[in-house]
């Protein structure tokens, strides 16, 4: 055969290959098309050196084939080729931007093809060379040998690199399972939609399903990353439905915090020199100081701007302990402050005992001159009503509120057991306390009544002034609203 009509042989065979690189890179995905794409690009470099040279043999053809192919595969470790694809795109396809050495293993199996197919090109118009010594037989027994040898070279080339493929993809999802598990365990009861818990679960069963799967036969290429891919997104799902939750808590601890410092500042400011223990002011005002940081890490602004959700549910935790720490501190120094100042135990001190805002009182319609905690107020009148339909007339009030200077003036500390309590310690103060006038007397009816129907309004008679309490005072009777311990 002419070596012209050769050429055109080693032509079409390299449009051909041309065309097949081409379909698959468009077609097949890129895990199995890579591989099989350098292959056929090391078989077209084989065809264009026989078409160059076509003198030379196919194994030489081969080796410069794949020398060249290395070579370009090489330069990119210098990093040039990808300099010259950002300036010109379409360069991609002949230098490649990203050194591979397994590349070089696809590109061997490639130029072997080329031999074969240079080989090919050369037996098949039935040209005989007769440089040697050959028998026609022994060149048709090397073209059978060829058209068996390169689809069977093909077909090993592409099953090797579907079975790396599958490996490399099964080793990728294994890893992604271990974080995806640990995000669904650490996230339980800590997500503001549980939906997205039950969807990172399903996912989590479907890979592990997948990877129980027998590779190429069940297990196709492609399919391990997009479970993978799937996982991902599920466990940000989770982790961005743990954040909101974090974020609510810990803004409704912040929230549920505020009032309880307040208290607290308010108790610490008004024993200051009423002679409580200094050690448990001294323990309240630390708290607080601890409370106040915690709540400044827990500012709306710091909540929206944290991305860790362990960081947020330990603020959340955080401002819950400083809650409680307070709340306890306060009660401590309330307790302590009551031990100093009010001698019974049925006499309980407040800061706010006789220092009500005026805002807060209202005079008693039928006694204007005494007033009561507004909100109280209403049911002592539906009382009065009562009072009055079976005795015709309203309940005899002689006191109600008594500011703190008042109750200064009506405390006579001398007195073993006074009447008035110590100021800060009696009921009147607070407001929510009225003393009924002409109800003292032995068996009396409106005494007897009230024994009887004031529960029904809301108002008692405290044990301390029932006829065996420490103080027998009938005329004492208080609403049920009325804090009695801390
Ligand atoms: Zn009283």
């Amino acid at each position: 055969m002419e070596i012209r009509a050769r050429r055109w042989v080693v032509a079409v065979l390299a449009v051909l290959v041309l065309t097949g690189g081409l379909v698959t890179r468009a077609l097949v995905p890129a895990a199995v098309g890579g591989p099989l794409g350098d292959g056929l690009y090391a078989t077209l470099v084989v065809l264009f050196v026989a078409l160059v040279c076509p003198r030379t043999t196919p194994w030489v053809a081969a080796a410069a084939g794949w020398a060249v192919s290395a070579g370009i595969e090489a330069l990119q470790a210098t990093g040039m080729p990808a300099d010259v694809v950002a300036r010109v795109p379409l360069a991609r396809y002949v230098l490649g931007t990203t050194f591979v050495p397994l590349d070089l293993v696809w590109y061997a199996a490639g130029a072997v093809l080329g031999g074969l197919l240079v080989a090919l090109a050369r037996a098949d118009l039935g040209e005989i060379q007769v440089r040697h010594t050959r028998s026609v037989r022994a060149h048709r027994r090397g073209l059978v040998t060829a058209i068996v040898a390169a689809p069977l070279a093909l077909a090993l080339a592409a099953g090797g690199a579907v079975a790396w493929t599958l490996r490399g993809e099964a080793r990728d999802l294994r890893a992604d399972l271990a974080p995806a598990r640990a995000a669904l365990a650490a996230s339980e009861g800590r997500v503001a939609d549980e939906a997205t818990r039950t969807a990172l679960a399903a996912s989590l069963d479907d890979a592990a399903a997948l990877l129980a799967e027998r590779p190429v036969l069940e297990r196709r290429p492609g399919a391990a990353p997009r479970a993978g891919e799937e996982l991902t997104t599920r466990v940000e799902a989770v982790v961005a439905s743990r954040l909101a939750e974090a974020r609510t808590v810990a803004g409704t601890a912040r929230d549920a915090l505020a009032p309880v410092t307040t208290r607290g500042d308010q108790v610490l400011a008004a024993t200051d020199g009423l002679g409580a223990d200094e050690k448990v002011r001294a323990a309240l005002a630390t708290v607080l100081g601890g409370a106040a940081d915690t709540s400044a890490h827990a500012s709306g602004d710091g909540l929206a701007a944290a991305t860790d959700p362990a960081a947020v549910e330990r603020t959340a935790a955080e401002l819950t302990t400083a809650h409680d720490a307070v709340g306890a501190a306060t009660v401590a120094l309330l307790t302590a402050q009551d031990a100093v100042t009010c001698p019974f135990p049925d006499q309980v001190w407040f800061p706010e005992t006789g220092r009500l805002a005026d805002a807060g009182l209202a005079p008693i319609p039928w006694a204007p001159t005494y007033r009561l905690r507004a909100d109280v107020l209403p049911t002592l009148v539906a009382l009065d009503d009562a009072f009055r339909a079976h005795f015709g007339h309203d309940l005899p009030i002689n006191s109600a509120y008594r500011s703190y200077a008042e109750q200064v003036a009506v405390y006579n500390p001398a007195h073993p057991n006074p009447l008035a309590a110590p100021p800060g310690c009696s009921n009147h103060g607070l407001g929510t306390a009225v003393d009924i006038d002409g109800i003292s007397t032995t068996g009396n009816a409106e005494y007897a009544w009230l024994e009887a129907n004031a529960e029904t309004y809301g108002w008692t008679h405290p044990d301390w002034a029932e006829p065996s309490g420490r103080l027998p005072e009938p005329w004492h009777w208080q609403s049920v609203k009325t804090p009695t311990s801390y």
